[in-house]
């Protein structure tokens, strides 16, 4: 893989945390999620976080400034040397203005971008029946991934936890605003000649298969 730094793009629910997971275990190189970042800092309630909170439970997307600079301090990290991949940044021009700053500063190439595309109703559906492990993170979903038992992790037997931000109204509001403010994105990098379309309407293992090859030749 010559790219030294991938982007994921996509509507919530295609599926970007999923396959981005899978192709830093494969490569080796760290998954850097503004998403869990920011949920993280909510958590430790750290000033970003107190920050970020309205924001993301309004399904909102946080202001450009406070996500740039979370995610130039993490890529500063001797980890991300070899390469490294975005997962849910950059969500708006701006941020990807920024990434081009960022990458050309630290004398890397250009960005490789996969566009993770899904219909509509899957989106709503991945979203609405998302459920996460209390304990180990792992990701189910009531329609798509039932756990063997109600509410509880296959795995550890952790309680699932619905993401504050899945209720149905905030869903419609990141739909709005992926529409709004990323899908621009799309565009931007195209016109670079830097964008890999996926169909994110599969399996996660076929899509993870077809990445992981296709990046091994990329
Ligand atoms: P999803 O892509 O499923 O909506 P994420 O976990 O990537 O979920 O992000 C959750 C929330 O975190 C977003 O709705 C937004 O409020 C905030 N967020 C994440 N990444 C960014 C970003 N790059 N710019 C602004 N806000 C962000």
């Amino acid at each position: 893989m010559r790219s030294q730094a991938l982007i994921f793009l996509g509507a919530p629910g295609a599926g970007k945390g999923t396959q981005a997971r899978e192709v830093s275990k494969h490569f080796s190189i760290p998954q850097i999620s503004t998403g869990d970042m920011l949920r993280e800092a909510v958590r430790n309630r750290s000033p970003l976080g107190l920050a970020a909170k309205a924001k993301m439970d309004a399904g909102e997307l946080v202001p450009d400034e406070l996500v740039c600079r979370l995610v130039e301090q993490r890529i500063g990290q001797p980890d991300c040397q070899r390469g490294f991949i975005l997962d849910g940044f950059p969500r708006t021009l701006a941020q990807a203005e920024f990434v081009d700053r960022m990458l050309q500063a630290k004398g890397r190439g250009n960005p490789l971008v996969l566009d993770i595309k899904a219909d509509r109703d899957l989106l709503l559906k991945r979203l609405t029946g998302r459920r996460t492990c209390s304990l180990c993170g792992e990701l189910y979903n009531v329609y798509l991934n039932p756990p063997r038992v109600d509410s509880v992790c296959d795995k550890d037997g952790g309680r699932l936890l619905q993401r504050a931000d899945d209720s149905e109204e905030t869903i419609r509001q990141r739909l709005a605003a992926y529409e709004k403010q990323t899908s621009p994105l799309i565009d931007y990098y195209q016109s670079k000649g830097l964008l890999q379309e996926v169909d994110g309407n599969r399996r996660p293992e076929f899509i993870a298969k077809e990445l992981i090859d296709f990046l091994g030749k990329a």
